[in-house]
């Protein structure tokens, strides 16, 4: 699917939420992830939706770099919820088959080995050294999840 094609879901998304902003920057003050990355800024995120420029927002890598803590929900006086409107902008661009390979590599892996993060040998020596128990990959439950949320078909 092209984004053009998912243009009426971005602007009702964009008419429900973001255009309630307005520019306080309580967000950008509050977030972690522009702390120690000063070009993700969510309040200039907030701007460039509202002036239309959607498109550029849902192409870069800004919208991927959200770690979703939901300060900025918290902190914001016109409860935008921003932290939603990115979980929604990332949906958007995945269905247009603009998610980084990075992130989908992750969906396979979970829906392969029922785990984001690879069980290392050292990972398990450190367990053990710390008496915890072995880690268990639990993949049974994982396809039915996905299959439920629609995640595999937004993978593909
Ligand atoms: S805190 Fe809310 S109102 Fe203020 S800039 Fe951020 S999204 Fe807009
Ligand atoms: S949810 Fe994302 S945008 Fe909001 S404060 Fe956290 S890292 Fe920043």
């Amino acid at each position: 699917m092209k984004l053009e094609d998912l243009e009426n879901e971005v602007q009702k998304l964009i008419k429900n939420t973001v255009m309630y902003c307005y520019q306080c920057g309580k967000c950008s003050g509050s977030c972690p992830t522009t702390k120690v990355c000063p070009s993700y800024n969510p309040r200039r995120i907030a701007e460039s939706l509202i002036l239309g420029r959607w498109k550029k927002v849902l192409s870069s890598n800004e919208i991927w770099l959200c770690t979703l803590c939901h300060t900025c929900y918290e902190n914001c006086p016109q409860n935008v919820g921003f932290s939603h409107v990115i979980i929604e902008l990332r949906n958007i661009a995945a269905r247009a088959g603009a998610a980084p390979d990075e992130f989908l590599s992750r969906v396979r892996q979970l829906a392969e080995v029922g785990r984001i993060a690879v069980i290392s040998k050292a990972i398990e020596r450190r367990r053990s050294e710390l008496s915890l128990p072995e880690l268990q990959a639990s993949p049974d439950g994982i396809p039915r999840i996905m299959e439920a949320t629609g995640l595999k078909l937004r993978e593909g």
